[in-house]
């Protein structure tokens, strides 16, 4: 495998890596702005003929109740990605801008480590539960439950954690008997091209299994949520998008699973260390410059406390210079494209028109002028009104909200159409564990815990999603159930 080095790339299709039909695209390194090489450019034929291919492996093949081979496979592709980690490293700091420790975690290894869950799960999971005997009108019957793939499974994913979501979705998808198409994001078509090329080339799954399109043209992915042999589209991406995908796919009544955007709180409650919490929750917004849909971008603070919150906060984020990804010691990287740091300038320049003011950043950097980078800029002086307060930014941008207690915390932090994911800081743990109780949130953050794990379902609330991705909720997404009533008599 050599991905990097030639910088060439093939779109998995019925167990084979092919050219796509509209050509190439370009992929960038976003720290540089060089052209890294290209991508297979797929059109609507060629994912049609991997619907098709997904389709026959799905209803012609053994794979969906094949528990044993699908372990094998899993295993089988957990260990080749794990055998060429260090090149999929290099071409993750590389495409995606992404600092390298992260890729010791969720960017790169915990995703990787993570397809045993799914393994594990497909090989001691319950597929039929006896739900005993009952006598329904009368008649004596004994009833099974039973669990079952859903089908073919349409998968798009974004860019900014494109190991995470991809992965996040293939081992479920195919532990529990789905097959599959992966339609990546066009900014980070190499990180899922490169898992195409190691299962054609270091894993037994059949052909047609699993296909990977990468595209530069989204209407090619929106095929998947339109398509009557599509039975599933799971989604990771802009609740915007979500948005179109659940509408294309009513028109089939497809299951839709929607992993959306987030404007979560960070409550620090007024017997919370003030210093530590806003430090924290700097950093955590610093990180892969804010580009993280469950990342926590406000921070709501006492009233007494405010202006010591943004010194607090400030003094963490201004520290943080954007930085090379390849260096160990960068922890906030480049944003992907010049479209999103525009953007997210954009966002900026409203905060000072809303009234707002920078205590740290604002801009890019002076020493910086090539890669996409932003500054980590903390704003003080809005409420949660204010459009950058209320909508995801996607960038390294901590806006710092007053409150007026522990019930006008929780107002704030519910006030969003977002409900992601949420921290709650208090000296007194029943007082934090009262307030997580109440945010209408998926994930919360108590005192420092980490929610995110194999086993540890994650997704929204609200405009944040439909469903929750890993763990046995996020392996049983991919599942439909089945009750078989046999007469008993
Ligand atoms: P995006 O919505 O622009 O694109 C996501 C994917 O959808 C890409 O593969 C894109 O090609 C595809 N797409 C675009 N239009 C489509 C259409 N009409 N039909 C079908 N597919 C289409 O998102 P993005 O900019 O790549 O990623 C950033 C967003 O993703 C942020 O809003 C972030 O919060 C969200 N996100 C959410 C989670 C989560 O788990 N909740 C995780 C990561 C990112």
């Amino acid at each position: 495998m050599a991905i990097l080095a030639n910088g060439e790339s093939r779109l998995l299709i019925d167990g084979k890596l092919v050219a796509g039909t509209a050509g190439t695209f370009p992929t960038v390194n976003p720290a540089t702005e060089e052209v890294l090489g290209v991508a297979a450019d797929a059109d609507s034929d060629d994912m049609g003929r991997a619907i098709a291919a997904a389709r026959s492996a799905f209803d012609d093949t053994d794979w969906s109740t094949n528990t044993e081979l699908r372990v094998r496979c899993l295993r089988q592709l957990k260990d080749a990605l794990r055998e060429h980690v260090e090149e999929m490293r290099d071409i993750t700091v590389a495409e995606v801008g992404a600092p390298r420790m992260l890729t010791s975690g969720a960017q790169l290894e915990g995703p990787i480590d993570d397809l045993s869950f799914a393994a594990d799960t497909a090989e001691t999971y319950e597929w039929r539960t006896d739900l005993g005997h009952a006598t329904p009108q009368g008649i004596p019957t004994r009833r099974t439950l039973a669990r079952e793939a859903v089908g073919v499974v349409g998968a798009i994913t974004p860019w900014n954690f494109p190991h995470q979501i991809n992965l996040a979705k293939v081992g479920p998808a195919l532990a529990a008997g789905n097959t599959l198409i992966l339609k990546p994001a066009p900014d980070t078509p190499w990180c899922a091209a490169a898992v195409g090329e190691i299962i054609a080339e270091h894993t037994d799954f059949p052909p047609g299994v699993i296909n990977v399109v990468t595209s530069s043209d989204h209407a090619v992915g929106a095929l998947l949520s339109q398509d009557p042999r599509v039975d599933m589209v799971s989604f990771t991406g802009s609740t915007a998008t979500g948005r179109a995908v659940m509408t294309d796919a009513a028109a089939t009544i497809k299951k839709v699973f929607l992993e959306l955007g987030g404007k979560s709180a960070f409550l620090v409650l007024d017997d919370a260390d003030l210093a530590g919490a806003c430090s924290m929750a700097a950093f955590t917004a610093a990180m892969h410059a804010g580009q993280g849909c469950a990342i926590t971008t406000r921070l709501v603070v006492p009233r007494a406390k405010y202006d010591d919150a943004v010194e607090a906060a400030a003094a963490t984020m201004g520290s943080i210079k954007p930085g090379d990804p390849t260096s160990k010691r960068t922890v906030c990287g480049p944003v992907i494209s010049a479209r999103q740091r525009d953007r997210i300038q954009g966002y900026l320049d409203l905060a000072l028109q809303e009234g707002g003011r920078f205590a740290c950043g604002g801009g890019r950097p002076a020493d910086r002028d090539t890669g996409f980078f932003i500054e980590p800029t903390v704003i003080a002086g809005l409420d949660n009104n204010a459009r950058v307060a209320r909508e995801e930014i996607f960038g390294p941008v901590l806006t710092v909200i007053a409150h007026d207690g522990d019930d006008d915390a929780v107002r704030i932090a519910n006030d969003s159409p977002y409900g992601l994911s949420g921290t709650v800081f208090s000296g007194d743990d029943a007082r934090a564990q009262a307030v997580a109780a109440r945010m209408r949130v998926g994930t919360v953050n108590v005192n420092g815990g980490i929610w995110y794990s194999a086993d540890a379902p994650f997704g929204g609330y609200k405009q944040s999603g439909i469903g929750r991705e890993m763990g046995v909720a996020g392996f049983e997404e991919y599942t439909e159930i089945k009750l078989i009533a046999t007469a008993a008599n």
